[in-house]
């Protein structure tokens, strides 16, 4: 163990003195270094240098979905980049892997969503889809139709672009942001008198995630995307899904859009297509808007990533893809995500402190507040001692304190099997009684 602590030491040094980490608070960051240094991963469970084994039960940043270890993913991204590692796709150019996986994600989307533009990730993959609808409606004579309407308590990444559309205040707290957004309350009435305040004709887009994530794990109200849907196409405004966390089965669907009967004009994906083993996102538009797209424009639409559609990632992406689909992945998210959900509810009866859980999938939440039935809250948040407690027992999760929220919020692997939530829900179990 000595020699186990000083590695781990010399390392924490090394951590403090020279790596910026991110979505972090600079100063506990440089007081206390890294609490984790993780060196290996297997299944839902991570290891760190110290040897500690945690439950991986957020997948990381809701993106590790087939689990860790996977060597499959290292094969397929060595045998790629033995091959060919890199090839530019802009202009005319293309490569295999590329062509394979926009095919394989136009199978898999629902509706006529059927063209893909990769990225790096998430934040750039909304980027994308706001420089492409403000684009779109310039090509269409309409310059003025450029205002993006996103929710309150949304997350859409960090990019310019991404901040400035993401609902949760605490991300927009820079200034000179990027102009245009609008923040909306989630009911479809709020939607509806927004529009009519600002005009149809000036708004490009609406945005949401199916279900938020990073804002506390939200479900949307009651049939509101099959009304976002009627309003868009009514006042010609288009609608992009973010399905970063949602996408490629986390809700127990391949689609989270799929639960809600709601067809978007574009689809952003990132994070579980390649279950965070290579970084990679993308825009999925639909046909309509590819043949206009093809109509209206004469010059070269200037958007392109160095890394739109690297091929290494595209490989890990359709062996990632592959295995979801062979080892029927989604069925158990199903099967998995149906225990854990009565887990909550087991936990929401137990405990007089749940004011709520929610939920979908695998991908679910629990709010605490002091007294449920007049809806107070604690004085201070005591999610994040829960959070830490469960640490303790060998659980990793989130606390969610934006907005007065307090709140629980687990995502494990996909590949987690029913014990495995068992002992999920009985971490939660305990800590609530330890904390509160
Ligand atoms: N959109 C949603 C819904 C997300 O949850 C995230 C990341 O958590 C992003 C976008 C940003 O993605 P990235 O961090 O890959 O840029």
């Amino acid at each position: 163990t000595e020699t186990v602590n000083k590695a781990y030491a010399q390392l924490a040094e090394l951590d403090k003195k020279h790596f910026m980490h991110p979505t972090t608070s600079f100063k506990q960051q440089h007081e206390q270094g890294p609490k984790f240094i993780f060196t290996e991963g297997k299944g839902i469970y991570l290891k760190d240098i110290r040897g500690n084994t945690v439950i991986d039960g957020l997948s990381s940043l809701w993106n590790v979905n087939i689990g860790h270890g996977r060597e499959e993913l290292g094969k397929a991204a060595m045998e790629q980049m033995k091959k060919l590692a890199f090839s530019s796709t802009f202009a005319t150019n293309s490569h295999e892997r590329v062509i394979e996986l926009a095919e394989k994600v136009a199978n898999m989307t629902p509706g006529d969503l059927n063209m893909t533009f990769f990225t790096s990730g998430g934040s750039e993959a909304n980027d994308t889809a706001f420089k492409t609808v403000r684009y779109y409606w310039q090509l269409k004579g309409q310059t003025q139709k450029k205002k993006i309407i996103t929710r309150k308590k949304s997350y859409h990444g960090v990019s310019m672009g991404a901040s400035s559309a993401t609902g949760l205040p605490a991300f927009r707290t820079f200034p000179s942001l990027a102009p245009d957004f609008l923040y909306v309350e989630s009911s479809i009435e709020a939607l509806e008198a927004l529009i009519q305040q600002e005009g149809a004709e000036t708004i490009a887009a609406f945005v949401s995630e199916p279900v938020q994530g990073s804002g506390g794990v939200n479900p949307p109200p009651e049939g509101y995307f099959k009304k976002v849907r009627a309003l868009c196409d009514q006042h010609d405004i288009l609608f992009i899904a973010d399905e970063v966390i949602t996408g490629f089965g986390r809700t127990g669907a391949t689609f989270g859009m799929e639960h809600y009967d709601a067809v978007p004009d574009i689809l952003v994906i990132a994070k579980g297509i390649t279950s965070g083993y290579a970084p990679l996102g993308g825009m999925v538009i639909s046909e309509k808007l590819k043949n206009e797209l093809i109509d209206l424009s004469d010059g070269v639409y200037m958007h392109g990533y160095t890394y739109s559609g690297h091929p290494m990632c595209c490989a890990v992406a359709l062996e990632n893809l592959r295995i979801i689909e062979e080892e029927n992945l989604i069925e158990n998210v199903r099967k998995m995500g149906a225990e854990f959900q009565k887990g909550f509810q087991w936990l929401a009866d137990r405990h007089d402190v749940i004011g709520d859980t929610r939920g979908i999938g695998l991908l679910g939440a629990v709010e605490i507040m002091k007294d449920p039935e007049t809806k107070t809250r604690f004085d201070e948040p005591v999610s994040v001692k829960v959070i830490e407690e469960a640490l303790k027992h060998g659980l990793l999760g989130r606390s969610i304190i934006y907005e007065g929220q307090d709140t629980l919020a687990f995502a494990p692997p996909f590949c987690i099997n029913k014990e495995e939530v068992a002992t999920i829900i009985s971490i939660i179990d305990q800590s609530l009684t330890t904390v509160l």
